[in-house]
């Protein structure tokens, strides 16, 4: 199993919370899309097993047009082999998904769509900087359903400062009445350099309480399960066979080829990523040579990345995959971790498998940091 990733690093306006590598000025998007091109020649052997996903991201991958989408979707199809049943994913905002957009869109090899909505309250999306609003963000919705997208996901965003429990709780309620396939929610997370980080460090916002954070994080998980999704990874929720095959993928160490300026790539062995510039980018296929740092991942390195991935999913850690994996040493450094957390109920193992209880869920990040090699 393989995956392709592909980061469109164009964005109409940038909201205020988001440190991912984009900009705004889209002169060069064909001299990009033609990179992008000569990229995903260029790096054909390094996937040589059938393309199971593939993820445009972003950014904003609907900033395309459809002359882009045609261009990258002949080279791909031309140099990879891209299973039938490939689940191809396009993020898109709101605001970009006119009727004629989503038609567009429809024509394409895409069958699955990740919508950037975040909230359904006025007020937030403009604190937040987002360029719809919630009509629009509905809107848009039945849009895809009626051009017979029935593969949807949808990104919340929850923990901002001043919000509500029941204020979240109708995002929750709007969310589950758009009969979506697909819930990914996230806290709000205060990245450096950026201007809610700064609004921040000034005082002119004060962070949720934690105890609101975690009453949040508990009634998005009650809503979403009671209304039939499975909580599969931390911040994932998916119908029955709608889990984001894409990124179940990185939960299970699969490799994946990330095309783009600051994309990633995993290789089983490695890590690597683009550089961060799109000039420099450019530059670099138009001579035809990929600039990107590589970080070789040794046993613990790979250790680690066995509990983060493992412990975040519903699936969890297999403990005699890990044993085998990572030898006797490390399997005993991480049972005699994990015990007062089993004897806590925090942690669970049965099947083998070792899991976050709903309990543990809430204090992960801890959990996993304790498990780790240092
Ligand atoms: S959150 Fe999404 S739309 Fe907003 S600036 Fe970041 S990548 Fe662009």
């Amino acid at each position: 199993m393989a995956g392709i990733y592909i980061h469109i690093p164009y964005c109409k306006t940038r909201c205020t919370y988001c440190d991912f590598y984009t900009l705004t000025n889209e002169s060069q998007i064909d001299a990009f899309v033609d990179a992008l091109c000569t990229e995903a020649g260029i790096r054909k052997e390094e996937l040589n097993e059938p393309v199971q996903t593939i993820y445009f991201g972003g950014g904003t991958p609907s900033r395309l047009h459809k002359e882009h989408f045609d261009q990258i979707f002949d080279t791909l199809f031309s140099h990879y082999v891209i299973d039938p049943n490939a689940e191809i994913t396009v993020e898109a905002n709101p605001d970009d998904l006119s009727d004629d957009y989503i038609r567009m869109l429809a024509q394409l090899p895409v069958n699955r769509l990740s919508i950037g909505i975040q909230s359904f309250d006025d007020g937030e999306l403009k604190f937040l900087s987002r360029r719809h609003s919630a009509r629009q963000a509905i809107d848009a919705v039945k849009k895809c359903q009626q051009q017979g997208f029935h593969n949807i996901s949808i990104d919340l965003m929850y923990g901002l400062p001043g919000q509500t429990l029941e204020r979240w709780e109708q995002n929750l309620y709007q969310a589950l009445a758009l009969d979506i396939q697909h819930v990914s929610a996230y806290h709000l997370i205060y990245e450096e350099k950026t201007r809610m980080y700064s609004l921040l460090k000034a005082g002119k916002i004060k962070p949720v309480d934690e105890e609101i954070s975690t009453a949040m994080f508990g009634r998005l998980i009650d809503r979403l399960t009671t209304d039939g999704f499975i909580h599969y990874e931390i911040s994932a929720f998916g119908k029955e066979g709608y889990f984001s095959r894409h990124n179940s993928a990185y939960w299970q160490n699969k490799k994946y080829l990330g095309l783009g300026p600051a994309a990633h790539s995993y290789d089983g062995d490695n890590r690597s990523w683009n550089v961060a510039s799109l000039n420099r980018y450019i530059k670099n296929m138009e001579s035809g040579s990929p600039e990107r740092e590589t970080e070789h991942l040794n046993p613990y390195e790979k250790y680690n990345e066995f509990i983060l991935t493992g412990l975040r999913t519903m699936w969890g850690v297999n403990l005699p995959e890990m044993k085998s994996r990572f030898g006797e040493t490390l399997f005993q450094f991480c049972m005699e971790n994990a015990q007062k957390y089993l004897d806590k109920g925090l942690l669970t193992t049965e099947d083998q498998t070792m899991k976050l209880t709903r309990e543990g869920i809430f204090i992960s990040d801890g959990i996993m940091s304790d498990l780790m090699w240092v």
